[in-house]
This record gives structure tokens, sequence and C-alpha cells, in this order.
């Protein structure tokens, strides 16, 4: 046999096929769609057939390919009125939305020591509250269809925080436990929550992206731990995690009719949940230590 047919007979194939054409009218809404995971996403759920409502602060139509499955659309997180806007107009265009992916999020890289108030709060009102908002606009949907898949993009801080990222990681913590929590109670009425959790992604514009917030942020007295630490993040213990590992992941938590909360994306996360799972926690802790400049002391 060739291997064409092969792939084409082979049982992987064909559940692949089986899950691609039970979701051909399935309609995903995703924020934060102008770059990185989001847009990546976006990319994968069209290319599997799936109407996509992207969403982002600024649209930008040249981003994708022109379909008639294809919605773009402003959403901006911090501003409810433009949730509900873009929720009703995909509504208007698809008849329904089956799923929601919370992926829009900015970073914060610094000591907390001196990090401003305001830099807090405007992390805690993209990560946290803006996540808040978009699933409570959604919920009344999905809970009167009694289906629905709510997808909230975490982080592998979620899974271990790392040094000088603790607003961000407290941010990200957050939104673990909220889904967690959510999933008992919107489990009751047929809608599922989940978690992605991706790994350290260099490639997205997530760095550029939050680059202004850090500024000023590492004071004398912690430059060279934080040198330390960055130099130390040089030999990485893994691939880094790319846009398209949470794209596979997003669509499998899509996907995924079982009551599965958490899916770590990209090679470096999956190795952090399992060694968060496998070890002691005083072990755990002193390998992250030593994995982050630090004395591998238990
Ligand atoms: P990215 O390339 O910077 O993309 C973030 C997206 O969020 C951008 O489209 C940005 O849009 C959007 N956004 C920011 N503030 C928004 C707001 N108020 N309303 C709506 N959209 C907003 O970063 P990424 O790496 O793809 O990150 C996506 C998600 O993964 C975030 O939640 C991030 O925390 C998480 N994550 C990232 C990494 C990583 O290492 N990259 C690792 C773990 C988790 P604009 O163009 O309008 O700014």
């Amino acid at each position: 046999m060739n291997l064409g047919l092969a792939l084409i007979a082979s049982p992987k194939f064909a559940a692949i096929v089986d899950v691609m054409q039970k979701h051909m009218n399935s309609t995903v809404l995703i924020t934060g769609c102008s770059s990185g995971f989001g847009k990546a996403s976006a990319a994968l759920f069209l290319t599997r057939g799936w109407n996509v409502i992207a969403t982002m602060r600024s649209p930008k139509p040249e981003l994708f390919e022109v379909s008639d499955r294809l919605l773009i659309t402003s959403l901006d997180v911090t501003n409810p009125k433009s949730i509900s806007d873009a929720i009703a107009k995909g509504i208007e265009r698809f008849g329904k939305i089956d799923v929601l992916v919370n992926n829009a999020g900015i970073g914060l890289f610094g000591a907390h020591e001196v990090t401003p108030d305001e830099t807090i709060r405007q992390v805690f009102e993209t990560n946290t509250f803006g996540v808040m908002t978009a699933n409570r606009a959604i919920v009344p949907h999905m809970r009167e269809r009694g289906s629905g898949t709510i997808i909230n993009v975490t982080s592998s801080a979620g899974i271990a925080p790392m040094p000088m990222v603790a607003v961000y990681t407290a941010s990200k913590y957050a939104i673990e436990g909220f889904s967690e929590s959510l999933a008992y109670e919107l489990g009751t009425f047929g809608v599922r929550v989940k978690i992605v959790e991706p790994g350290l992604a260099p490639s997205t514009s997530f760095a550029a992206n939050s680059g202004g917030r850090c500024d000023n942020l590492i004071p004398p007295a912690y430059a060279e731990y934080a040198g330390g630490y960055l130099k130390s993040m040089q030999d990485y213990p893994t691939a880094y995690t790319s846009p398209e590992d949470v794209a596979e992941a997003v669509y499998t938590a899509a996907t995924d009719e079982s009551n599965r909360l958490r899916y770590p994306a990209g090679a470096d996360s999956v190795m952090l949940a399992e060694m968060r799972k496998s070890l002691p926690e005083k072990v755990f802790l002193a390998r992250v230590r030593a994995m982050t400049g630090g004395n591998q002391t238990e």
C-alpha cells in the first residue's frame, strides 16, 4: 500500500476526520488574534472547517485570508461593551458560539518591590478581570443552549511560578482557580471550562508588547540575581513553546468532550506539569530554584 493510502486507512486519520466532520458548523470566538497564539489558533480553526470570530483591539483584516467562515471584529477585554458587541455580532453572523477562547493577555517582568500599583492593576485588568468579564458575557448564551466550551489561556506559570514574574503569575493563578471552580458550576448546565497552559514562547510579540511596562523594574539590588536568572534561561531544558503548539492544545481542548481541565501546551510546559505531579514539593522547588539560577537546595 502506498504511504498516502496507508495514512488515509489509519485509525488516527479516521479519528481526525471524525472530529472535523462533527465540528463542521461549529463557531469559536478568540480574543487577542492580532499576533502570537491567538492568530495561530484562529488560523488552525479555519483550516479545520470552523467558523471563526477573530477578535482584536484594532481589527487587521490583512492578517488572514478572506473566508466566509471568518468574522474579524474589535474586542478589548477591558471594555465590557466591546465584549458583548463582539459576541452579538458573532451570533448574528453564525447563529451561535460554541467555544470562547480567552487568549488575550499581557506580560510583566520585574521585582515586585518596585512595581507600581497602577501597573499591577493594568495586568489584572487584562489577564484576570478581562477574562472574567468575557466569561460572564458568554455564559447565558451557552447555558441556555445547554452546551459550549470556555477555554482560558493561562501559562506554565500557573503550574510552576518563576521568579520576577510574581504579578503576572498571580493574574494567571487567579484564572486557574476561577476556571476550576467554574468548571463544576457550569458543568451542571452542559458547559465545559478548560485551561490551556502555554510554556515560554519567545517567538510571539509577548515580550515586545510587555516591554514598556517593565521599564525600571529591575533596581540595582536585584540586577545580579535577575542577570543570573536570565543567563540560566539560555540553557533552557527543553524546546520553547511555539504558537502552533498552543493552537493545537486549544483545538484539542475545544474538541475534547471529557471533563479534563488542564492542557499544558509546549514541551517545557508538559515537562513542568510532569515534574510538579511526580516530585515531592521540596524537590520540585529546589529544581526550579536551580533552573532559575539559584542553588539546588531543598
Ligand atoms: P502576544 O503576541 O503579545 O499576543 C497577545 C494578544 O493579546 C495580542 O493580540 C494583543 O493585542 C492582545 N491583547 C492585549 N491586551 C488586550 C486587551 N485589553 N484586549 C484585547 N486584546 C488584548 O502574546 P502571546 O504570546 O500570543 O500571548 C497570548 C496569551 O498567552 C496571553 O494570555 C499570555 O499571557 C499567554 N502566554 C504567553 C506566553 C509567552 O511566552 N509568549 C507564555 C505563557 C502564556 P494588541 O495587538 O491589541 O496588543
